[in-house]
């Protein structure tokens, strides 16, 4: 007998479903909305809301577009990108989550408080991420983006120092660079710091690890763009060496070997759930069938 389980704690988060929902609501009343970026990092979601009229624009296509409807996804944009939006008569949508928002807002704050003040607005995040474009641009560009410990070298330890996290990072890799320029600044200067970690991706990383032990193999779900499916794969593969990384169903070509009873479905939060029923259905397709023929 082969069992299939899909790991419930998989999937979009609810960032992502509320930019989603917000696409599908506008379609349903015109053929014609555009997106600036991939609405989520999987080809075959943007592929299924293209299907529906959600165009997928660029920046530089967002300059060339006049009086038209464009959506904001969940990662958010620099201030920027609001003021070329009114110059150009267009229409947002705006599917920013709520947790981003919160902390463009917060760093916003910060901006304005210390602006003068020689204190460095630090963000620890992937340089070049939208999400991350969108915190820098709420200091006017000036915030310092530190992806990896080597880039601490950028900092000057003898100016006030106030941290922020992408919501996206590893608790682990945020409390190592905490730790890193606690130990590196001035006595009398100023180190603050605020975890601004999404609990939607960090509160994955366990779950999926417990999933992944519990099964005798894992078919890991997630588009190739996915960082934070990369990510989860890695913790997943730890756990369980028998673990697979896949983008379509397709790509499961061959029946799972006899030895082979509990097989676990999990994914990114840029998965859609639709695609882990349909990985789940060839696995019981392929195997079931064939494990059949085999004991005739
Ligand atoms: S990971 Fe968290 S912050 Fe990012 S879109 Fe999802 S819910 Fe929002």
């Amino acid at each position: 007998m082969i069992e299939v389980e899909i790991d419930t704690g998989s999937g979009f988060c609810f960032g992502v479903v509320n930019a989603i929902h917000s696409a599908e609501e506008e379609l349903y009343d015109t053929d014609e909305l555009y997106c600036l970026g991939d609405i989520v990092h999987n080809s075959l979601e943007v592929e299924r809301l293209k299907a529906l009229g959600l165009h997928t624009i660029n920046h530089d296509e967002l300059g060339r577009l006049h009086n038209k409807k464009v959506l904001l996804r969940a990662h958010g944009e620099p201030p920027s990108t609001y003021r070329l939006a009114k110059d150009n008569g267009i229409t947002i949508i705006d599917a920013t989550c709520p947790v981003v928002l919160r902390l463009q807002k917060k760093i916003q704050k910060h901006y304005k408080e210390t602006k003068g003040q020689h204190t460095q607005l630090v963000i620890y995040g992937k340089k070049g991420h939208a999400e991350v474009n969108g915190l820098v641009g709420q200091t006017k560009g000036s915030a310092i983006v530190i992806e990896k410990m080597e880039d601490l070298d950028k900092l000057d330890f003898s100016r006030n120092i106030i941290l922020f996290s992408q919501t996206t990072k590893s608790l682990d890799g945020f409390s190592a660079i905490v730790e890193a320029i606690g130990q590196r600044v001035d006595a009398n200067v100023k180190f603050e710091f605020y975890d601004t970690i999404c609990r939607q991706v960090a509160n994955r990383l366990p779950g999926v690890k417990t999933f992944a032990a519990a099964h005798d193999w894992i078919y890991f779900v997630a588009g190739e763009k996915s960082s934070n499916g990369k990510m989860l794969f890695e913790e997943c593969l730890k756990a369980n060496s028998n673990s697979v990384f896949i983008s379509h169903a397709d790509e499961i070509k061959t029946p799972l070997p006899a030895s082979v009873h509990q097989v676990g479905v999990c994914g990114a939060t840029s998965t859609p759930k639709w695609l882990m029923e349909e990985v789940a259905e060839r696995i019981k397709e392929l195997n079931i069938i064939h494990r059949k023929l085999e004991t005739k």
